[in-house]
């Protein structure tokens, strides 16, 4: 199930050359965003929940997250990165089966220190434990800076711990003249594990980690 929440505006001024769109993706319970622009795609989040056997037989050559970024993809869109917007396994799980799917595209994954650290950690321990990387999830690079350019599209990535240390924020501004003119006319933020559409922010906090620095999220995203 996805559903198309920004650009796709070929004609507008200023646009790169071919789709623009940003789709969010789920399977009922998680969720994760991907954008296309100028031949490029972006994935935010790989959820595990996405690859669980009944979806693997009904997508044989696949996931259903696999099969969905293909369907969506306009043909030709290389799939560039990968972002892991905090270190939980059940949102990143898949992304070793996205990269392998998408190989011929060579994504690169990307994320905080922390997440890395995180990553990498589990990476040098036994893959038949659940201490391990048990879901074969490539360590990410380290993404030192705060915009991710993608296209035509520029995402900002802004680092906060309230869910989880080194999570990032992930916005992608209308206001910004270059996503303007991309089509896109509605702010989109994802914030995982820390803001919910239509959810009431307070009810036990969610599991956030820090109660201040989730405040503060909120705050930022209420601009
Ligand atoms: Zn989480």
């Amino acid at each position: 199930m996805y559903k198309q929440i920004g650009g796709n505006n070929a004609t507008a001024t200023g646009s790169s050359e071919g789709t623009t769109a940003v789709y969010a993706l789920t399977e009922g319970a998680y969720f994760c965003m991907l954008a296309e622009s100028g031949g490029e795609a972006v994935l935010f989040d790989a959820p595990e929940a996405s690859f669980t056997s009944s979806f693997g037989e009904k997508f044989p050559n696949g996931t259903w997250l696999t099969a969905s970024i293909d369907a969506l993809l306009s043909e030709g869109t290389k799939l560039k990165y990968i972002v892991y917007t905090h270190r939980h396994w059940d949102h990143m799980g898949a992304a070793g089966l996205v990269v392998e799917y998408f190989a011929a595209d060579n994504p690169t994954a990307i994320a905080s220190r922390r997440t890395r650290l995180a990553v990498k950690k589990r990476d040098t321990k036994d893959p038949n434990t659940v201490f391990g990387n048990n879901r074969g999830v490539p360590v990410p690079e380290w993404y030192q800076e705060e915009v991710l350019e993608v296209g035509g599209l520029r995402f900002t990535l802004e680092k906060a711990n309230a869910h989880q240390g080194g999570d990032l924020m992930v916005t992608l501004d209308k206001h910004d003249p270059q996503n303007a003119g991309e089509g896109i006319d509605s702010t989109i933020f994802m914030v995982t594990d820390t803001v919910f559409a239509g959810w009431a922010p307070f009810y036990s906090v969610n599991i956030v980690q820090d109660v201040s620095d989730f405040l503060e999220a909120l705050d930022e995203i209420n601009g």
